[in-house]
């Protein structure tokens, strides 16, 4: 079973900036500070470096995994972006075309710049083994991966990087939020968000974040954040900060409603294999239930025997159940990876990630969970 060990969290991490004074951090938009004489200053010189709303927010975060450092970014690929500026010519990372398709993009980018991209299958530990070398200076994991939901064993992964190379270890843990999933007790060096995602939670931020307790990886990726410029307006920092106030009860119900409709859709005639680590029929069910402490909205399923025809009616027919990119929002959001995140990628390596024509990837909101059923029940009697 699962259980939730989030009471003895910290939620109260970076709550004010002025401890004593407002119950909640304001938000500071001034972009220089006052220096009592030049070059003294009390923390704050020029926004760009740190602001009173952010630095609140960093320390919330780091709270949330009981990190030692935490540096929030302007969206989860800056944060990437960051760590992959203080590599050099040479020197490679460890990664899988099973991930997010966005991160591509980025090492393609750094390919340019002569840091290379090993793309493995973690689903067999021996390749990771195979893959490391000394010039390995990270391997990026996700585990729930997107979109088939596989579980990776963290734990397992860590004890191998650590044991064959320098490299450090960084876990995408987007899909469950620290909530669920704390990589860092795990072994990993560094943990990374989209707060785009649950985090945010209700499709109105753009936003990363990194935790480390590693002083040289976040002296050095904040020295990058802060040359490259990818910070978050307060604003944002705001918005982030008001939605950690509630994420354990999202999260709880991002489970339930999950849960309840990965179930019906389990049991109905019309579909193939529902991919959500909860189930006991998921490939990742054991390593889950060891690793995390529960499972969010976001999940995945097949229509049986579906072609692009059927899918695309399935996705006309929904009437509450919204159609679009992103996850982690209070509605419950559908996608079709094969025409909207992965259609970049060539067939053959799509199909190897297992988004096919029938794949449907779907994040539950916060509604009534009846209505969600209901509708998509209704939406699969129409193909
Ligand atoms: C969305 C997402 C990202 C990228 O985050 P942005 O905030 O869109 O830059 C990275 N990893 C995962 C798993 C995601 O879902």
């Amino acid at each position: 079973m699962y259980f939730l060990l989030f009471s003895d969290r910290n939620e109260t991490g970076g709550r004010s900036p002025n401890s004593g004074i407002q119950v909640v951090p304001p938000i500071v938009t001034s972009s220089t500070f006052v220096q009592e004489t030049p070059g003294e200053h009390t923390g704050f010189r020029y926004s760009r470096y740190g602001n009173p709303t952010r630095n609140s927010l960093d320390e919330c975060l780091a709270s949330l995994d009981d990190a030692k450092y935490a540096i929030t970014f302007s969206a989860g690929v800056g944060a990437l972006t960051a760590i992959m500026a203080s590599f050099e010519s040479g020197d490679n990372l460890i990664s899988s075309k099973k991930f997010f398709a966005g991160d591509f993009i980025i090492w393609d980018t750094f390919k340019k710049l002569g840091v290379e991209t090993k793309y493995i299958d973690f689903e067999d530990l021996n390749n990771l083994k195979e893959a490391l070398d000394e010039k390995t200076r990270m391997v990026w994991i996700e585990s729930p991966m997107n979109p088939s939901l596989t579980v990776l064993d963290i734990k397992a992964i860590a004890d191998i990087v650590h044991l064959k190379s320098k490299a450090f270890l960084v876990v995408d843990n987007t899909f469950l939020t620290p909530y669920f999933q704390r990589p860092l007790e795990l072994g990993a060096d560094i943990v990374a968000y989209s707060i785009s995602k649950f985090i945010g939670g209700h499709s109105d931020i753009v936003g990363g974040s990194i935790v480390t307790n590693n002083q040289e990886l976040y002296e050095k990726i904040k020295a990058s954040q802060i040359a490259l410029g990818v910070i978050p307006s307060p604003f944002t920092c705001y918005l982030i900060n008001r939605s950690l106030r509630t994420l354990s009860v999202r999260m709880e119900k991002h489970f339930e409603n999950s849960y309840a409709v990965a179930k019906f859709l389990e049991s109905h005639p019309k579909i193939e294999k529902v991919n959500h680590p909860a189930l006991k029929s998921h490939q990742g069910f054991g390593i889950a239930t060891k690793q995390s402490y529960g499972h969010s909205g976001i999940f995945s399923f097949y229509i049986k025997n579906g072609t692009l025809e059927m899918s695309k009616t399935f996705f006309k027919s929904l009437k509450l159940v919204i159609v679009g990119e992103s996850l982690g929002g209070t509605e419950t959001l559908a996608s079709f990876p094969w025409v909207m995140s992965h259609s970049t990628m060539p067939e053959d390596e799509r199909i190897k990630a297992g988004v096919t024509e029938s794949l449907i990837r779907i994040s539950i909101g916060l509604e009534d969970v009846r209505d969600v059923i209901e509708d998509l029940g209704y939406a699969l009697e129409a193909i």
